[in-house]
């Protein structure tokens, strides 16, 4: 892709716009940034420092001093249909993604990892795997480093390993990963996707730009990712918690195994509930087709810390067990973090609706949880989730209104008996009550270490 002297607009400025204006101005392009919202100074001033003019988004601005754009770099934050572009589109101007831009530039194979969860714990996992066994990778994309980072300090002989949301992989027509998977479809980011249909057709793209010499590593059990095996050119492995594969990885009476042969003892995994075994064997069957030695994988994982809010222990006291999972930001998630422990649950729900059902929650909780203590925002705020919660779980489990985090971690340590686990597990997203999910783990965990 040739940028030098083309005109771009970056749209959204935050960590993979900036990454991707900064890409764009090292390869000579001529570029200005799009944000919604002002920017505060400290904001902008990466992108004055770069000579990136940030505009307010709206149509003239997307036509600099007159000037047709050549070409439109979308954050993945920045919705594909968003209605700005469409006239851009009609004349048809090329629009992409930060990950797409970046592929025409980074060096090295790349190993993909999607996923409705589970995606930042198994890329990190892939990627610690790789390293303990002696595969040079770098990390990025969703987890952290934005693709357009890595580009600088790729090589050829370094694997990118990289997380990889449906927002960054839906308009791709470049981008190919050597080793894809995809760990799980359940419905999520119905609000930007619209549909369950749109939301899978952006992961499929991942499977769709590979070649025959690639590799897909699917979830045997899992409808949407058997799906994927057809839409692919690529080799296909599996892994399944619960079942045997045609090929990959599977759990044999307690030893994870490749090809049915065993490489791994399950009581080498650290990390809780099944879901982290399935994580586990979708990172190992990565880092096995990246050229790691099998032998070497058990104690790889074996020396994983886990990643910060996915079912993270806090501490201990008088003899309750507090978890942070504030990253559980969607039904599919609070049920898996749920499955992680037997029983005596206090779990603390609600936050930002996303269209979710929340019924799928009634059974387990009736069975684990000594209640529900609900958080989070109330109409009129209009996607409050706690009044939608209490409707769905009425009968099942008991519901105390807490409304903060705060006072729901304060009833559970003044209700909780020893043997209880407090479970900041939430099924929504936090953005009522908190900046992001971070911001809310890191309160659960403040007020709980502060708990006396
Ligand atoms: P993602 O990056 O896809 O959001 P994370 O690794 O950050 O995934 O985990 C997100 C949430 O999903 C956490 O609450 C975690 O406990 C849960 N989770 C992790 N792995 C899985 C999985 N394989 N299936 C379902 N839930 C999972």
């Amino acid at each position: 892709m040739q940028l030098g002297g083309k005109n771009v607009v970056v749209v959204g400025t935050k960590r993979s716009g900036l990454a991707a204006a900064k890409l764009l101005r090292e390869r000579g392009a001529c570029v200005r940034a799009m944000e919604e919202r002002p920017l505060t100074p400290e904001e902008r001033a990466p992108f004055d420092a770069l000579g990136v003019p940030v505009v307010s988004q709206e149509p003239a601005n997307l036509a600099g001093d007159g000037k047709t754009p050549d070409l439109i770099v979308l954050s993945p934050a920045v919705p594909y249909d968003l209605p700005l572009l469409a006239d851009v589109r009609a004349r048809q101007i090329p629009t992409i993604g930060e990950v797409e831009l970046s592929s025409y530039f980074l060096k090295g194979p790349v190993a993909g990892i999607t996923g409705s969860n589970g995606k930042t714990t198994t890329t990190a996992l892939t990627g610690h795997l790789l390293k303990q066994c002696g595969i040079e990778c770098q990390v990025g994309g969703n987890i952290g480093t934005a693709v357009a980072s890595l580009v600088k300090s790729s090589s050829e002989n370094q694997w990118n390993v990289l997380e990889l949301s449906s927002f960054q992989l839906e308009s791709i027509s470049h981008f190919r990963a050597e080793i894809a998977s995809c760990l799980n479809i359940t419905p999520d980011h119905l609000d930007r996707h619209h549909t369950f249909e749109n939301y899978i057709s952006a992961k499929t793209r991942l499977f769709e730009m590979q070649q025959a010499d690639d590799c897909a590593v699917l979830n045997y059990a899992d409808a949407g990712c058997r799906g994927f095996a057809s839409k692919t050119k690529a080799q296909v492995f599996w892994f399944s918690a619960s079942q045997p594969v045609p090929s990959g990885v599977s759990l044999q009476h307690s030893d994870l195994c490749w090809n049915g042969v065993p490489f791994m003892s399950r009581s080498q995994i650290k990390l809780r509930g099944i879901h982290n075994l399935e994580n586990v064997m979708a990172a190992s069957a990565i880092a096995y087709l990246a050229g790691a030695n099998l032998e070497m994988l058990g104690p790889a994982v074996e020396s994983f810390p886990g990643v910060e809010h996915r079912i993270e222990f806090v501490r201990t006291l008088d003899g309750v067990e507090y978890y942070n999972d504030s990253k559980a930001t969607n039904v599919d998630a609070a049920l898996k973090a749920i499955d992680a422990f037997p029983r005596n649950l206090w779990i603390i729900l609600g936050g930002k609706d996303k269209g979710s059902d929340y019924a799928p929650l009634r059974s387990p909780l009736h069975a684990r949880a000594r209640a529900a203590l609900l958080i989070g925002a109330e109409p009129p705020y209009l996607y409050a989730a706690a009044p939608l919660i209490r409707k769905a779980l009425d009968g099942a489990v008991p519901l105390i209104d807490c409304g903060t985090l705060d006072r729901a971690i304060q009833y559970a340590r003044s209700h909780a008996e020893p043997g209880d686990t407090v479970l900041l597990a939430p099924a929504c997203a936090s953005f009522d009550q908190f900046q992001d999910y971070e911001q809310r783990g890191r309160s659960f965990k403040h007020l709980v270490a502060e708990l006396s």
